[in-house]
């Protein structure tokens, strides 16, 4: 009897335990992860909304979409046993909403037999802004007079924020710098190698990712640029080749590690200066025109079509994209105006070479340097002797190769030596920002 009884005791106990646990089993409400979670979305934009409940798995959801006291149910929906995790698209494309604020309102509950037996509810509310209309483009300066291979500048003002803007050509993108009056500024390049036939366009992009378009006038000289041959000796290749040999160990003679530095190392060089172009104050730090290196004689040109021969063989073409300026060797090396340093290293074919920030993208690099009396950082002003020349990384002598570049795209400096063309093209323009 005593036994028995002991035996119902036990059971009612276990029976509890077990109610305990399942009743307790999941106190703790779905996830609910919704994206964007906040922000500017476009009229076509489709949202995301993630649920979980991996304990006792997901039963329902609701999610209603309220703007300017309207309230849309846009999903309703059980969800069948051992839901533990669900994606749901909501698109707003046809949802008959307006732009401005909406707000989305997410309701979810598990399968929980906790709050006797409601389950877990947990709910969320996202406040959005719809956004539909691309911003407006107006152009505000006039005369663009370019030169393929050379620079441009434009001012113009956007309807609305923008998280970008600035002129795109062919693959190349120049962003504009908004100014203190609100106006944006946009230094660009007609890169020397895009067509032309290609078309610049002004472009602004929202936060809702809306895209504005906008055309301009302008006037392209087409250029055609010099072929040029240089020899390459077994002098040079056996003098200059052994520093770049730790680059490409696999290149077996000197010719072969030439063709690689040609067609492997300057097109990483040629990236590296792209990045250092981001690193560019939003304004001119210079206002008078740009200094060309005194008493040297110009050996090559910009946009120079050089073929390599070597033993009678054309074994290579580049371009090259600054001027070679020659006259004593190790001979001063003025900075050709205002501005930041931003680089000075060592930098595979350009050797030892520094490079200045002017603002707006605008850069100048001096290359092949033998001593550099500078750092990054240091703040530079128009012919101050920055270095000497020499015939570091891939030169055959000594000689400063002068660079310009806008964010990192080579253009052809003559065009900055002009003192006339600065004035036409660039500062006078700027005076429009002003305003
Ligand atoms: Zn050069």
């Amino acid at each position: 009897m005593k036994t028995l009884k002991s035996f119902f005791l036990f059971v009612l106990f276990a029976g509890l335990i077990g109610g305990a646990y399942y009743y307790f089993r999941d106190t703790t409400a779905p996830q609910i992860t919704l994206n964007p979670p906040a922000g500017s979305v476009q009229k076509n934009t489709t949202l995301t909304l993630t649920l979980e409940d991996t304990t006792s798995g997901l039963s329902s959801v609701e999610v209603k979409i309220l703007q300017q006291g309207k309230e849309l149910t846009v999903l309703s929906k059980e969800y069948p046993l051992q839901t533990l995790q669900v994606v749901e698209e909501l698109p707003l494309e046809n949802l008959l909403l307006e732009d401005g604020p909406l707000t989305v309102e997410v309701t979810t509950t598990d399968r929980s037999i906790y709050h006797f037996g409601q389950g877990n509810t947990a709910s969320t509310s996202a406040t959005l802004l719809r956004d539909s209309r691309p911003p407006i483009i107006t152009v505000q300066s006039v005369a663009h007079n370019l030169n393929q291979g050379g620079a441009g500048l434009i001012v113009y003002t956007v309807s609305e924020d923008v998280t970008r803007s600035g002129i795109q050509i062919g693959d190349y993108f120049f962003p504009g710098y908004q100014q203190p009056s609100g106006t944006y500024v946009c230094l660009f390049a007609f890169p020397y190698n895009v067509s032309g036939d290609e078309t610049p366009r002004l472009i602004a992009v929202d936060q809702a990712e809306n895209i504005g378009m906008g055309g301009f006038y302008y006037h392209l000289n087409r250029r055609n640029f010099r072929a040029d041959k240089i020899g390459i000796s077994d002098s040079f290749l056996n003098s200059k080749m052994p520093q770049f040999q730790h680059l490409f160990p696999d290149a077996a003679t000197p010719v072969e590690v030439f063709l690689k530095v040609n067609r492997v190392l300057r097109p990483r060089n040629r990236a590296r200066l792209v990045e250092i172009g981001h690193d560019t104050s939003d304004h001119f730090v210079w206002s008078k025109s740009f200094l060309r290196q005194p008493n040297a004689a110009n050996r090559a040109m910009f946009g120079d079509k050089r073929a390599y021969i070597y033993n009678g063989n054309n074994i290579d073409q580049q371009t090259h994209l600054g001027i070679d300026l020659a006259s004593i060797a190790r001979a001063e090396v003025p900075a050709s105006n205002s501005g930041r340093v931003v680089f000075a290293d060592f930098m595979g074919i350009y050797g030892q070479c520094i490079i200045i920030d002017h603002g707006l993208g605008l850069q100048t690099l001096y290359a092949h340097l033998s001593k550099m009396n500078v750092a990054v950082g240091d703040l530079i002003e128009r012919g101050q002797i920055i270095a000497k020349t020499g015939a570091t990384g891939l030169a055959g002598g000594d000689h400063l190769h002068f660079g310009v570049t806008i964010s990192g795209i080579p253009v052809n400096p003559v065009e900055w030596w002009d003192h006339n063309w600065v004035t036409n093209n660039i500062t006078s323009k700027l005076d429009l920002a002003k305003q």
